[in-house]
């Protein structure tokens, strides 16, 4: 855990009109729950704030508030340069190394403005004048929840802000479910439903969007891709570029299938190759103690949390594959 104090946090924000929030490379609804949630709170203080994402992110992400103001900075880099030349203060949401951000970390590291990392992820780099980092927090949204709490910001928590923390918190936990879950996520949950906002609705709004083609997409993969290497609790799946255009693959089209094999009993490690964006992009999920954030860092130019991490390669899928099923005993050894 690295935690500035909170006077150090208002006295920067006081001096500061200018903001601009960063996030990561394909930003997930943790990435961009925690942005907009940060936009809106910010907002609300009266100061002129941007949020820039690398790439662009999911169709399921849209409704969320304030979505339309998001800079995307692969099709507006010369209004995201600008806008980084003037800000005084940088916020950068949910990764821990420029790395993440791509051509967009070039542009943060000359910026002058000084940056303020919230983030969950394992070993933050450097780059930060000041730190919220804790690897315990189930999602950066339950951060950005405890940041706005610190600064005695609670009572301007509306059904606005609460959409968006909530759904970092429901799509960073597997809705609920995965070990970083306890009653402090819960205690948070509860006080965003009080200003309104509905569980049920904001679930369907992200989860039940499917295209068909996505969903057979879904079954393709667990009917004829999915492979358990022997004698392991292991298993991953394949994609082709060839085949997730067969499938008309659209940006987060594989999101959530990585996770479909831990429903076979005693598997512990999931993995998930996809071909594409020059390069392979790969997915690991493990059980307990498997560390799957040290293998991402050390094999596959990676990295994340314990049970959740990824990685590229610029090898062929096959060597890729190949690559991770003589490195699996390792793994789970
Ligand atoms: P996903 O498999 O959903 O893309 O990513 C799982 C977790 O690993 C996320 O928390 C994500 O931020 C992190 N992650 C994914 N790809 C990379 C990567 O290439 N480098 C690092 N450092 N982290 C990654
Ligand atoms: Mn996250």
């Amino acid at each position: 855990m690295r935690k500035d104090t909170f006077p150090k946090f208002k006295a920067l924000l006081k001096k500061s009109q200018n903001v601009v929030i960063v996030t990561h490379w394909s930003p997930d609804g943790d990435a961009m729950g925690s942005s907009l949630g940060l936009y809106h709170y910010l907002k609300s203080l009266k100061k002129t704030v941007t949020v820039v994402v690398p790439n662009d992110y999911p169709d399921f992400l849209e409704w969320l508030p304030g979505n339309k103001h998001v800079l995307v900075f692969e099709k507006d880099s010369a209004k995201v340069n600008k806008l980084l030349a003037k800000a005084h203060i940088i916020f950068t949401l949910d990764f821990n190394t420029l790395k993440r951000i791509e051509k967009l970390g070039i542009e943060i590291e000359k910026a002058v403005a000084p940056k303020i990392i919230i983030d969950h992820h394992q070993q933050p780099d450097n780059y930060a004048s000041l730190y919220f980092h804790d690897v315990n927090a189930c999602s950066t949204c339950e951060l950005i929840y405890d940041f706005i709490e610190g600064l005695g910001g609670k009572k301007l928590i509306d059904k606005k802000i609460a959409s968006c923390l909530y759904v970092g918190i429901m799509t960073d936990t597997g809705s609920f479910r995965y070990p970083s879950v306890n009653s402090k996520t819960h205690l948070i949950i509860s006080e965003l439903l009080k200003t309104g906002i509905m569980p049920s609705d904001i679930h369907s709004a992200i989860y039940d969007t499917y295209s068909e083609s996505r969903m057979r997409l879904l079954g393709y993969a667990l009917s004829k891709k999915m492979t358990i290497i022997e004698g392991l609790p292991v298993a991953f799946i394949s994609f082709t570029e060839a085949e997730l255009k067969e499938f008309g693959y659209k940006k987060g089209d594989t999101e959530g299938i990585v996770n479909y094999p831990f429903a076979i009993k005693g598997i512990k490690v999931c993995a998930l190759f996809n071909e594409g964006e020059g390069g392979i992009k790969l997915s690991f999920r493990s059980k307990g103690n498997i560390d799957v954030n040290t293998f991402a860092r050390n094999y596959f130019n990676g990295g994340g949390h314990i049970n959740a991490a990824g990685g590229k390669t610029y090898d062929s899928l096959e060597k890729t594959v190949e690559k991770f099923v003589s490195l699996a005993h390792e793994l789970v050894k």
